[in-house]
């Protein structure tokens, strides 16, 4: 075995990509504790609270429907009171009179029976055996005197229409139904109604006759309507119709009491009544239309039933956020344990890493030290000597490169850190730097090319943590160069900035790893097990941080990769170097 054979001692380090958010077996315990206690029991107290909630809303609910009830009576109560004294309500639809089993009111059939009276028995004979003339004469002569008028111009008015004497029949007719509009004809039809129709005076009639303004009985009312408008459908005849389910269904209590009110329902219908002395009972139907559309919502509104939806929209919006904390409680646990998990896993790998670091340049130290004392002067060429001397300097010298790394962290974990930035010349201290670092790659066969310019703006650093950042890009360059012995190095002003930056050939980093490698103990899987422990770039970012600069990266696996440190031009030098 030959000497240099170990230098491969330490290389056992194995680098292991590190994963987010996996979650330990200390983890998964955490969450299950967390579910057992906390999930679970929020979700079952959640469940009983909602079905407390809802009996209640049901028994509320009923409650609510119970005290409208009674309060419907009430005021349906009310009402018949205004209405039987006289008064109007929107409750009264149709008012009726009811005796003996018969409907008095709305009257179905026409009680006018009025006889012609004998004085008219000529006048008659005359227009049935349709002497004309003489009929006029007869009708005329009876419309002198007032008693039978209306009656006697009726007749005139037929006689004339015979005799095709339109002019004069029309102008009478309209005469009649202007002068006489109550008085009726034998059938009991008002002239206001029926002059009009023979003057065919009908403009607003019809409207004329819903509107109340003469008292009809079902059979006149159905008649005239349909005789001025065969099509319409009145609203007006409904109360007959209401009069003729009254008379067929109705049947007041025995034994009514004056004063008091009652009522019944039969069919669609709901009536309330009162009897008088004389035993005859009058009430009214309800509008249940009204009551349905108007009463019973102003009662629900009153008892507040319509707003059992506002407490639902509360109580479903408190177990909805009560739902969303329990899931971002478990969301942020989550991510805490497995955050913790991942430092917890980083901190036992740094620990081994740094041990197997510190091993390495031990081990060579003591061993080379061993074979020099061993073997004195003797045995040994003046060479090797000298060789081993080398080695033994520069595991030193790395020795205290990696205590200094871990010192440094360990400041900057404390946050005792600091830096002495003055403004200078950036150029000269990264020549002197590169200087020194190139005899090492060329001892190691790497070729360095250099582009570095005399001077620079000025900019503020501090040189030993410059120092630390640039030889940590370029050991970096090194380490993960592969089969590639090239490196570049470059010094240049972009902007308002001077950027320095080492570019290798090596193997590079995918991009999804860019941000990560700046993390501490953060080291990519690229396979090749270089030395390290994730601490050098979160390092170099750090220093990158306090000079106000930032450190960049481009890089792609297989091709190689480009850092950058930047730092910012001191600006009043910049304003004072322009004027
Ligand atoms: P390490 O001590 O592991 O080198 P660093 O913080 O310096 O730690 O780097 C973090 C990781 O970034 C490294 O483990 C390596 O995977 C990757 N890396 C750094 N520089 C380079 C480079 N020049 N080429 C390829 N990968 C790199």
């Amino acid at each position: 075995m030959t000497i240099r054979d170990f230098s491969g001692l330490g290389r056992v380090l194995v680098s292991r990509k590190m994963k987010l958010f996996r979650v330990s077996g200390l983890g998964r315990r955490t969450i299950l504790i967390y579910i057992v206690t906390i999930v679970v029991p929020a979700g079952i107290l959640l469940y009983l609270g909602i079905k407390t909630f809802e009996l209640q809303r049901r028994n509320l609910a009923t409650l609510k429907a119970e005290k409208v009830d009674v309060d419907l009576k009430e005021e349906t109560l009310k009402a018949s009171e205004v209405v039987f004294a006289g008064g109007t309500h929107p409750i009264a639809q149709y008012w009726f009179e009811f005796e003996n089993g018969e409907v008095l009111r709305p009257a179905l059939r026409s009680g006018w029976r009025r006889d012609i009276p004998s004085e008219f028995a000529e006048a008659e004979r005359e227009e049935l055996s349709e002497e004309w003339h003489k009929a006029l004469a007869s009708y005329r002569a009876l419309a002198r005197t007032e008693t039978w008028k209306a009656l006697a111009l009726a007749g005139v008015a037929r006689c004339l229409e015979k005799l095709e004497r339109m002019q004069e029949a029309r102008a009478l007719w309209r005469d009649l139904a202007l002068s006489y509009p109550d008085d009726r004809d034998p059938s009991g039809r008002p002239y206001g109604i029926v002059a009009n129709i023979s003057a065919k005076n009908t403009a607003g009639l019809y409207e004329k006759i819903e509107s109340g303004r003469w008292e009809l009985s079902g059979d006149v009312a159905e008649f005239l309507l349909t005789t001025l408008d065969p099509q319409r459908k009145s609203a007006y005849l409904q109360r007959f119709e209401f009069a003729r389910e009254l008379e067929e269904q109705f049947q007041p209590q025995a034994n009514l009491r004056e004063n008091i009110t009652y009522e019944s329902r039969f069919g669609d219908r709901f009536v309330l009544y009162r009897t008088d002395a004389a035993g005859k009972v009058t009430g009214f139907s309800v509008d249940q239309e009204w009551v349905a559309g108007t009463l019973l919502p102003q009662l629900q509104r009153k008892a507040g039933l319509n707003d059992v939806s506002r407490p639902e929209l509360v109580y479903g919006g408190a177990i909805a956020l009560a739902i969303l904390i329990v899931s971002a409680g478990v969301l942020v646990l989550l991510r805490d344990v497995s955050r913790e998990a991942r430092t917890n896993r980083l901190r036992s790998d740094f620990v081994s890493s740094v041990s197997h670091e510190l091993k390495t340049p031990i081990t060579l130290i003591r061993l080379y030290s061993e074979t020099l004392l061993r073997h004195g002067t003797l045995g040994l060429g003046e060479q090797e000597r000298s060789d081993f001397q080398g080695i033994i300097v520069r595991e030193s010298e790395r020795l205290t490169r990696l205590i200094d790394q871990v010192l440094t962290f360990s400041r900057v974990e404390r946050g005792d850190q600091t830096y002495n930035l003055e403004a200078g010349d950036v150029a000269p201290v990264i020549a002197e730097i590169v200087d020194d670092y190139r005899e090492l790659l060329e001892r190691s066969g790497f070729s360095l090319k250099r582009a570095l310019p005399d001077s620079t703006p000025m900019v503020r650093f501090d040189p030993t943590a410059l120092t630390r950042a640039v030889v940590n890009l370029l050991d970096n360059a090194v380490k993960y160069s592969g089969d590639s012995r090239e490196i570049e190095v470059r010094l240049d002003v972009r902007g308002a900035d001077v950027a320095f930056e080492v570019a290798d050939h090596g193997v590079g980093i995918p991009a999804s790893e860019h941000q990560k490698i700046f993390e501490r103990f953060y080291r990519v899987d690229n396979g090749n097990g270089k030395g390290g422990y994730g601490l050098g770039l979160y390092l170099v970012r750090h220093v990158m941080d306090a000079h106000g600069g930032r450190a960049e990266v481009d890089s792609e696996p297989g091709r190689g990769s480009r850092f950058r440190l930047i730092l910012p031009v001191v600006t009043e030098w910049a304003n004072s170097a322009s004027s």
